[in-house]
Formats: structure tokens, C-alpha cells, sequence
């Protein structure tokens, strides 16, 4: 079987500005990664724009509106002190999400077994009506609920590593039982989010972790919190936050993690997918801001995607 990876050149085109972490050199780095012989097995798709009517699932009308209509025709707004839109973020975002959507639909189809995203600006800070922390649309969530409502599926997860909380996906699945979110994340850190006493309706698992704390933390958290509540869920799909800012060289943390640990993280996945959910798991990438680190731990992502 096949690992897809879905890419737009829109999404190298959003630029938030020159010193902004969340830089179009970060797309390609992740690119030039994934550009080598060994990954010549995997299938590139050109992600399509997402529908808005998949957007409207999860966003207000107001919330898709006020994003496209904020987008400059030259320079930059700025929505928060983070997140800037410049004139290709409106396509970047909507060709972000779309790459979900999109991945979604072919691997419930049983065209692959898995897809990676490299798209950005990332998603998953992006409450349902509101942008913040780079991201503009919440791309897993959104793909998240049109699995639930087009494919019917009844029980969907997203699995968050990112070294921060996912606030956004966490907003948008707390009151729904048919959804699941699992998140380990450098506590305290932005966006504040995450305290282990946030449950939603007794599908939201989070696993704050220290600063400085490393590899043996991390793999327990896995191992004793997240992966058990995800046999218990018995996920139908699994989708994949694949932030790799909690690696020892990022410049916004200090979980202190390695590629080591994503190798490993990355199999305990995709062999939960293969328990539960026939092997469907999608990826898509959040953060990531050292762009050495970025590339390589993306490299080992895909690595084990292929090998599934
Ligand atoms: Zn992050």
C-alpha cells in the first residue's frame, strides 16, 4: 500500500514576515527532506482547496468571512500579535485545510494507507471563530468532522504532539463524544491550555509535561495516558497533529525530544490505526521552527508512514 503526500506551492507563498518562526523556508525544508530517492515511493497529490462547506462545519460563517476578507492585496495585516496574514495566506490556508479534507477522502477510500500534509500556516491553535497562534483555519479539526459527517464515521481522533496545546482542536471536540483529542505539550507554554483536569465530555486527554523533560516523560505519556484512552476510544480514523517543535533544537521550547522519539511516537500510531481503524491515519504538520530539526524529524515521520 501507499503513503500519499499532499503539498500546494500556495502554501509555500504565505509569508507572515521576515523574522515571523512560521516562515515559507520551513514548507521547504520539509520538502527537500522528503525530496531524496528513499521517499520516491511515496504519491504526491497537489492539495485542492478546501470547501467552504467544510470550513462552515467547524467555523462560523463570519469567522471563513472575516479571514478572507482580512487578506492584504500587498504587505501584511496582522489579526494578533502572531499570527499575520500577507496576500497568498488566504489560498494557503484554504489549500491547508483542503490537503486534510482531501487525504481523508482517499485514505477512507482505501486509495492509501496513510497521507502526510505538509502544508501550513498550521492549524490547530485556530479556535472555531477564532485565529491565533499562526493558524488561521483548524485544518485537522476541519477534517476531523467531515470525516464524521460525509463518511459517517463514528468515532474520529486527532493525536496532537506538537509541543503546544491544541486549544483549537480541543474547543471544537470537547462536547462531542464521537470525537476524541489526545495532547502532550510543554506545560506551561503558550497558549496556556491543557491542564490534565481538561476532559470535555470524557473525550479530551491531555499530558502536560515539564520544560526540560525529555524522552522517558514523553514515551509515558504515551504509553500510560494517551495510547490506553485510545484503545478504550477504538478510533475509527486517526489524525495525526505532527508538530515537531518539541525537538531539543526548536527555538519556541524545551521538551528536549529527538528524531528517536518520533520514530517511536510515530509507530505506537500507526500501529493504534492498524488496531482500530484498518491503518487509516492522516498527518498533517503543525510547528516546527528549527529548520534542520524540522526536516529531519518530518524525515523520520514519513520514514515510518512508508513502512506501514
Ligand atoms: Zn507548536
Amino acid at each position: 500500500m501507499t503513503t500519499l503526500l499532499y503539498t500546494h506551492s500556495a502554501c509555500l507563498e504565505h509569508d507572515p514576515g521576515a523574522h515571523h518562526p512560521e516562515s515559507p523556508a520551513r514548507l521547504r525544508a520539509v520538502l527537500a527532506a522528503l525530496s531524496g530517492p528513499e521517499f520516491a515511493g511515496i504519491e504526491r497529490r497537489e492539495a485542492p482547496e478546501a470547501a467552504i462547506d467544510d470550513l462552515l462545519r467547524l467555523h462560523p460563517r463570519r469567522h471563513v468571512e472575516r479571514i478572507l476578507a482580512a487578506v492584504p492585496t500587498a504587505g501584511h495585516v496582522a489579526l494578533d500579535a502572531d499570527t499575520v496574514l500577507s496576500p497568498a495566506s488566504g489560498r494557503a490556508a484554504l489549500h491547508a485545510a483542503g490537503a486534510v479534507t482531501a487525504a481523508i477522502d482517499a485514505v477512507v477510500a482505501n486509495e492509501a494507507d496513510n497521507a502526510f500534509c505538509a502544508v501550513r500556516p498550521p492549524g490547530h491553535h485556530a479556535e472555531p471563530d477564532r485565529a491565533m497562534g499562526f493558524c488561521l483555519f483548524n485544518n485537522a479539526a476541519v477534517g476531523a468532522l467531515r470525516a464524521r459527517d460525509v463518511h459517517g464515521l463514528e468515532r474520529v481522533a486527532v493525536v496532537d504532539f506538537d509541543v503546544h496545546h491544541g486549544n483549537g482542536t480541543q474547543a471544537a471536540f470537547e462536547a462531542d463524544n464521537r470525537l476524541f483529542y489526545a495532547s502532550t505539550h510543554q506545560y506551561p507554554l503558550y497558549p496556556g491550555t491543557g491542564a490534565a483536569g481538561e476532559i470535555g465530555v470524557g473525550n479530551i486527554v491531555n499530558v502536560p509535561l515539564r520544560p526540560m523533560s525529555g524522552s522517558g516523560p514523553f514515551r509515558r505519556a504515551f504509553d500510560e495516558r494517551v495510547l490506553p484512552a485510545l484503545d478504550d476510544f477504538r478510533p475509527q480514523l486517526v489524525i495525526v497533529s505532527a508538530g515537531f517543535d518539541a525537538h531539543r533544537h526548536d527555538p519556541l521550547a524545551q521538551l528536549m525530544l529527538d528524531e528517536s522519539d518520533y520514530i517511536w511516537v510515530t509507530e505506537k500510531l500507526v500501529d493504534l490505526a492498524a488496531r482500530h481503524a484498518r491503518g487509516r491515519l492522516v498527518s498533517t504538520l503543525e510547528g516546527g521552527y528549527d529548520l534542520t530539526a524540522l526536516g529531519a524529524s518530518a524525515a523520520a515521520h514519513l520514514r515510518v508512514l512508508m513502512a506501514a
